[in-house]
């Protein structure tokens, strides 16, 4: 085989000029990451500035750093917590590390290199086996991928660390924590991070268990009647569902005080269900808690086994007489507010708002009425920093609420459920009889 020579010059000449122009691209976006971690520790100096004004508590120094960090999270779009995370790390790579964001803005590593050094390095405490590390871990950085990076970092801070693995993982066991994580198409992702010996046990007992279910479905007993066709991965799922919904705690030290104990403990979720879904008449979807969508089966399949269901009109929302002018919200205040407001208000929180605090927008204290149009759900984090920063909301007649930060910026954020639901065009004529 032979290559026609002329095009051959000319592809070398192309991808020839398209790596020099990366190389200036990267180049570039090095020391633009180099000053935006500058930046990013100026904000976490003003926060922690701050808090050494005066003697404060340590909720009072981190509310400091939550008004900043929300402050820059309004002006980048960024989550608030996001914005939290990167500020402190800024701050944290920017003190410790000198040498690292000065390679980074001669683009001698990448902004990741540089993650990868501060991240690897929270162990060494003592400033002279960090300034070791950091030179020995930049050189290797320098002529290294991020991943042979961070092994190489992993190695280094391990040999200069003075405490034992047992020290090391007591501290990190204050990490164990279960979190769940939104999917594509109606699914969601599950994670826990606990001891590896405990997660090891949990994987091991769960393949076990799904390997006997599949020794007995391939036996079978030549009953045509038993097809079990899951994979060892669909029935380790199935069988995790079924623990965490049906089983009951080893142990459990409210037995004496709850009724029936941990045990009796079930799952909660709000699905919201569009009333032409439920009879049948449509295949729009429905809402879990709010963030998630979830398919129209799974939904009336939800309907027709709960035990009972609030009905709601969604439109027009108005026609509720609740205008009670006490502290407290009703009962029927709190059930419409989580209703319409779905999430937190706080723009980008998606907490649940059955997890939610009732936040009059206008303090009770300075005259604001425990009426609809003052009264939102706030996350607990939300909450506490509307209430002890001069952060303020103001809510609009169409239940849109302005928020106003530290330093002037406005934005708005309108309800949620009025985006969610458009009314559905073109409905199924003949709906059939009703499912309940
Ligand atoms: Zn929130």
């Amino acid at each position: 085989m032979s290559h026609p020579a002329p095009s051959r010059d000319a592809d070398d000449a192309v991808l020839d000029d398209a790596v020099a122009s990366l190389q200036r691209i990267e180049a570039v976006m090095a020391a633009l990451e180099a000053e935006r971690f500058r930046q990013l520790a100026r904000a976490h100096a003003v926060a922690v500035g701050r808090s050494e004004h005066r003697p404060q508590t340590v909720q009072e120094r981190e509310l400091a750093l939550r008004s900043v960090a929300a402050e820059i999270a309004l002006a980048l779009r960024w989550h608030d917590r996001t914005a939290q995370r990167r500020i402190t790390e800024a701050g944290a790579l920017v003190e410790d590390y000198p040498a690292t964001v000065a390679a980074l803005d001669e683009a001698r590593i990448t902004g990741r290199h540089a993650d990868v050094i501060r991240e690897m390095g929270a162990p060494l405490l003592e400033p002279a086996s960090r300034e070791e590390y950091e030179r020995r871990v930049l050189a290797r950085a320098e002529r290294d991928t991020v991943a042979g990076t961070r092994a190489f970092a992993r190695a280094v801070a391990d040999e200069l660390e003075p405490r034992s693995i047992t020290e090391r993982h007591t501290d990190a066991a204050e990490r164990r924590r279960v979190w769940v994580d939104d999917d594509i198409d109606g699914m969601a992702q599950l994670g826990v991070i606990d001891s590896a010996t405990k997660i090891r046990a949990m994987f091991d007992r769960l393949t076990r268990q799904a390997r006997a279910v599949r020794r007995v479905a391939d036996a079978g007993g030549g009953d045509p009647d038993i097809t079990d066709t899951r994979s060892i991965d669909q029935t380790r799922a199935d069988l995790l569902c079924d623990l965490v919904l049906g089983g009951r705690p080893v142990v459990d030290p409210t037995h004496a005080h709850l009724a029936g104990g941990l045990g009796a403990i079930r799952a909660e979720v709000s699905v919201i269900i569009p009333v032409l879904t439920a009879v049948g008449a449509s295949e729009r979807g429905s809402m879990l808690d709010g963030c998630s969508p979830v398919d129209a089966d799974t939904a009336r399949q939800l309907l027709a086994e709960a035990p009972g269901w609030q009905r709601l009109l969604t439109d027009p929302v108005t026609g509720v007489a609740l205008g009670v002018d006490r502290y407290r919200p009703t009962p029927e205040m709190r059930r419409f507010l989580r209703i319409r407001d779905v999430h937190c208000r706080f723009p980008g929180c998606r907490q649940p708002a059955r997890r939610c605090e009732i936040d009059h927008n206008l303090d009770h204290a300075k005259g604001g009425r425990t009426t609809l149009c003052n009264l939102a759900c706030l996350c607990k984090r939300h909450h506490v920093l509307k209430t002890e920063t001069p952060w303020t909301a103001a809510q609009q007649s169409d239940g849109s609420i302005v928020w106003t930060s530290p330093l002037g910026r406005r934005t708005t954020d309108p309800p949620e459920r009025q985006v969610a639901f458009a009314p559905d065009p073109d409905p199924h004529p003949d709906p059939g009889p009703p499912p309940f």
